[in-house]
């Protein structure tokens, strides 16, 4: 079960079969589902549409090695991921082609994510071997109390298309680490970068003698039923999803029957305050960043510009010709900077709000306009003068587009930052430490970037406050999502 994927004379070939542990399997009903390259609108494969009968079974195969998989050596898994860190770069070129042909990014930016992506696998090697407890001596003198940290059991992850393998990777580490057995769901739109990664995990698993069912990668068009049938089993112990804050809802809801821990990676609407003593030239390249990495498919990226007024017209000057260089088209033909946005539906969706700005009266600079032809495109656009009630202002853009306002006073400025449901990541530009820091305080986001465009660090703990969920990902932090704490009470 495999296809190849050629275009520029470059062909990658991908498992297409549902992962149970380390087999590669046809999906028991026989269905299938087609992938499609946003770019062309082909179909690149077909994949196995998983149904009951195959997550039921990966989650019994999970159950049934939970305990093994718990009690390998710290320094065993250790050296397990590391050895995927490996695997997964030395095949970085082909995962980076994958994720071109199946999501649309530019072949450079999907090579950054693979390095993004795999450095999860190292970060949580070293984790895996320094993840400790404590003990102290009970205040009243009544003997030791001693704080131990165990794997919860099996978890289920669900995950996005934006990020193919960064997301995925960001989950099964740190469960991988804390001795977890893991079921993935990847999305619908991108199943095939996990698919190959099912391989590069079977692999190394058989190096090492890893029992089948560690690992279960489940691609399917059924979500909604694979979520409600393996999380109405108690032996799922924690359900981890980055995505939709209205799915993310439903599935803490799904949780409350059996207690499931949950990690919820959700939407953003990040602001991007830039003060009147901000260094324009790093404002620019940050702004770049902030906004159109992933074609600003990303729940990080900065979706309202809000600057001084003393330098908001060389601010939009500079940033409208920065976006008027960028340059649309096919992930993997040369000079692109701009993929295709990942279905039609959700193209619309930009140009929805794009055109409702301009309704309220906002102006375009540049973009704004869907082109003609084949592949899901939209253009890289500035709105300036947005009012107050465009819903662009309000709603998760998840595209390249990019809306100026302007502010005299910080304060309103900082309370406009916050004037939004979500607060996962804020970012503020300053040359005045005071300031700064003030902007670090008062920015209500679980993520803060000062001067700083790209925050995102395997290092650093990932996640938001209000609507854009709970749980951190990455850092020292990231570990512990997947881990009980037990109290000992010795004499
Ligand atoms: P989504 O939340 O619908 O899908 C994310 C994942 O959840 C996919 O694997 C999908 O198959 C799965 N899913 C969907 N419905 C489910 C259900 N009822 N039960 C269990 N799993 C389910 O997101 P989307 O449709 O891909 O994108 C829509 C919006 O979500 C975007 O516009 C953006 O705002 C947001 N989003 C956020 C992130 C992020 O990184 N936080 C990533 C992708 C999308």
């Amino acid at each position: 079960m495999k296809a190849t994927l050629t275009r520029n004379n470059h062909s990658v070939t991908v498992p297409t079969g549902i992962w149970m542990g380390t087999q590669c399997i046809g999906a028991s009903s026989g269905q299938q589902f087609p992938v499609v390259d946003p770019a062309t609108e082909e179909v690149l494969a077909h994949v196995a549409n998983a149904g009951s009968a195959e997550w039921m079974k990966a989650l019994d195969l999970a159950d049934g090695v939970a305990t093994t998989w718990a009690a390998f050596a710290d320094r065993k898994r250790s050296e397990i991921l590391t050895a995927l860190f490996h695997k997964l770069t030395q095949r970085a070129d082909d995962f980076a082609r994958v994720m071109s042909f199946e999501m649309g990014k530019p072949f450079a930016e999907a090579q950054g994510e693979v390095a993004y992506g795999a450095e999860y696998f190292r970060w949580f090697a070293e984790e895996a071997v320094r993840s400790a407890g404590r003990v102290n001596s009970a205040p009243a003198g009544t003997g030791t109390i001693v704080v131990t940290r165990e794997p919860v059991g099996p978890v289920l992850a669900i995950t996005p298309w934006n990020f193919p393998l960064a997301m995925a990777t960001r989950k099964i580490a740190p469960a991988l680490a804390a001795g977890c057995p893991i079921v993935v769901k990847p999305a619908a739109e991108t199943p095939l970068t996990m698919l190959l990664l099912g391989e590069v995990i079977a692999e190394v698993f058989s190096e090492f003698n890893v029992p089948s069912g560690v690992v279960s990668i489940i691609p399917t068009t059924g979500a909604k039923d694979l979520s409600q049938e393996l999380m109405a089993d108690a032996r799922l112990k924690k359900v981890t999803f980055t995505g939709s804050t209205p799915v993310g809802k439903t599935l803490v809801r799904q949780s409350a029957d059996n207690l499931q821990r949950s990690s919820m990676e959700l939407g953003g609407n990040a602001p991007f305050v830039i003060d009147e003593d901000a260094d324009l030239d790093l404002v620019l390249t940050c702004a770049m960043q902030a906004k159109m990495r992933n074609g600003g498919e990303a729940c990080i990226a900065a979706n309202r510009f809000i600057v001084h007024e003393a330098i908001a017209e060389e601010f939009t000057t500079r940033l409208t010709h920065r976006m008027s260089e960028v340059r649309t088209g096919h992930g993997l033909d040369e000079g692109t900077t701009l993929g295709p946005i990942i279905t039609a539906k959700q193209r619309d969706a930009i140009a929805e709000l794009v055109d409702d700005a301009l309704a309220c009266g906002a102006q375009l600079t540049v973009g704004g306009k869907k082109p003609e032809g084949d592949g899901f495109f939209y253009p890289a656009t500035v709105l300036v003068n947005v009012p107050a009630q465009a819903r662009i202002l309000h709603e998760e853009i998840f595209g390249p587009v990019a809306t100026v306002t302007t502010f005299t006073c910080l304060d309103d400025a900082i309370a406009r930052a916050n004037d939004t449901e979500f607060g996962l990541a804020a970012y503020g530009f300053t040359e005045n430490i005071h300031t700064a820091q003030k902007l670090a305080k008062e920015l209500k986001a679980g993520m803060v970037g000062i001067n700083r465009g790209a925050i995102s660090d395997p290092a650093a703990p990932f996640g938001g406050i209000k609507q854009s969920g709970f749980g951190r990902e990455g850092g020292t932090e990231g570990i512990e999502e997947y881990q009980s704490i037990k109290y000992i009470a010795l004499q």
